[in-house]
């Protein structure tokens, strides 16, 4: 069955009379708006449903199961390789299943399966609450902003509801939790997750630019104070580092740090931005006391809707001299220029998760190779380049 039948869709209206769920259709004035994604793809998709609670979700499901209807799930889409729609594909978009309850002792939060962190984070931030997280919790399998302290985003996880693959909505046992922690959305639609929250206002967010003419010698010198303070167990579980490197308009290839503090003591937190400026010729460090919802806020800014290509990730032990030679190498040649390369760390401060099947916390980097640029023009070289 052709699935942009105006019948077919004119049945799930129907099915959905007597909900709050909206759907668009791609001649709906607000169509390009709600189904863009973060990675530009040219597919035909026949329809948007956005579902308010988890009796729409299975609604739509049971739908598309009789009708043999193909779908896709959306939430932020931000999906570093753009799947998030698919060719012909219902996209059933979770964004208004975004509810947070606040638990009284304030230990824990249970949030709609649909919920973006930016909003977690401010209405978790009202309440002088955080949570680790990255933009959906149960992929949480990668590393920023993790809160080392508090271990990743999957080790949140203490419930979660879902619709299955018969279109019913199913709490999670023990062992299926197992499986969404780091296994996401692999088992059904997840509509709801119970986190737990900490007490925490006010972090430091630091960006500190170093003197890059020679790249090489300045990803060395940073990588050796990191390596030292490493060995000598000095570098505190408050202290979250993100090394990138961007190309810069009239001025050049530049590597530089973002340095997150998420302890209580802003001292410690603006010594440690120090000495981390003092790895290599700083040229610029601009360091501000906010919170973490005002941080995600900054960092989507610079994100640009949609892009072109994809993001590359590879995980390595540590930066070997190899690896800062192919680095220093290559970033200053990515068409396109822009945000070019960063990478998240895990220090291997944590014992192996038996409850996830996230469960490798062996001490790593993954390098995120941006091969997604706002360009179109230069998508396939900087595509050619990132692979
Ligand atoms: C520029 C950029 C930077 C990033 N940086 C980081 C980073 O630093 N750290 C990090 O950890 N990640 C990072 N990511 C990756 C991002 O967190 C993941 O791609 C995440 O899965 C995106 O979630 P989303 O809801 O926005 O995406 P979507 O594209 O909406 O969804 C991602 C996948 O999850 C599925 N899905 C969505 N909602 C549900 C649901 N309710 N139930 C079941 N399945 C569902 C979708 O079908 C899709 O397959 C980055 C991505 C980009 C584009």
């Amino acid at each position: 069955m052709a699935l942009d039948s105006t019948a077919l869709f004119s049945k799930l209206e129907t099915d959905l009379a007597h909900t709050a769920a909206k759907i668009y259709r791609p001649d709906s004035a607000d169509f390009d708006a709600i189904a863009q994604c973060f990675i530009y793809k040219p597919v035909r998709t026949p329809a948007v449903v956005r579902p308010r609670t988890a009796d729409d979700v299975a609604l739509v499901v049971q739908f598309c199961l009789r009708n043999k209807a193909d779908f896709t799930v959306r939430s932020g889409g931000y999906d570093c390789a753009g799947r998030t729609r698919g060719d012909g594909a219902l996209v059933i978009d979770m964004r208004d299943l975004n509810e947070v309850s606040i638990s009284e002792d304030k230990c824990s939060a249970t949030v709609g399966g649909g919920i973006l962190h930016g909003q977690l984070a401010r209405t978790l931030g009202e309440e002088g609450l955080v949570t680790p997280m990255v933009h959906r919790m149960e992929h949480a399998r990668r590393l920023w902003p993790v809160i080392i302290r508090l271990r990743l985003g999957v080790d949140q996880i203490l419930g979660a509801k879902f619709v299955n693959a018969q279109g019913e909505i199913q709490t999670a046992s023990e062992e299926l939790l197992i499986s969404i922690r780091g296994g996401g959305g692999s088992l059904g639609i997840i509509t709801e997750l119970t986190i737990k929250v900490y007490p925490l206002d006010k972090i430091l967010s630091s960006t500190i630019l170093y003197e890059s003419r020679n790249l090489e010698a300045t990803i060395t010198t940073y990588n050796q104070h990191y390596e030292h303070l490493l060995a000598a167990q000095e570098l505190p579980d408050c202290l979250q580092l993100q090394p990138t490197i961007t190309q810069i308009p009239n001025i050049g290839t530049v590597f530089g740090v973002m340095v997150t503090w998420y302890g209580e003591n802003k001292e410690e937190g603006y010594a440690w931005i120090e000495s981390f400026a003092k790895a290599g010729t700083c040229v610029m460090e601009a360091t501000q006391e906010t919170t973490l919802a005002e941080v995600l806020k900054e960092r989507d800014n610079l994100v640009t809707w949609p892009s072109y290509g994809r993001l590359f990730t590879l995980s390595v032990r540590r930066l070997t001299e190899r690896t800062i030679t192919v680095l220093a190498r290559h970033c200053p040649q990515a068409p396109g220029g822009g945000f070019i390369f960063s990478h998240h760390t895990l220090r291997s401060s944590q014992a192996p998760a038996q409850e996830s099947v996230f469960g490798a916390r062996t001490r790593h980097h993954m390098l995120e190779i941006n091969a997604a640029i706002s360009e179109s023009s230069f998508v396939d070289e900087r595509l050619e380049w990132g692979s």
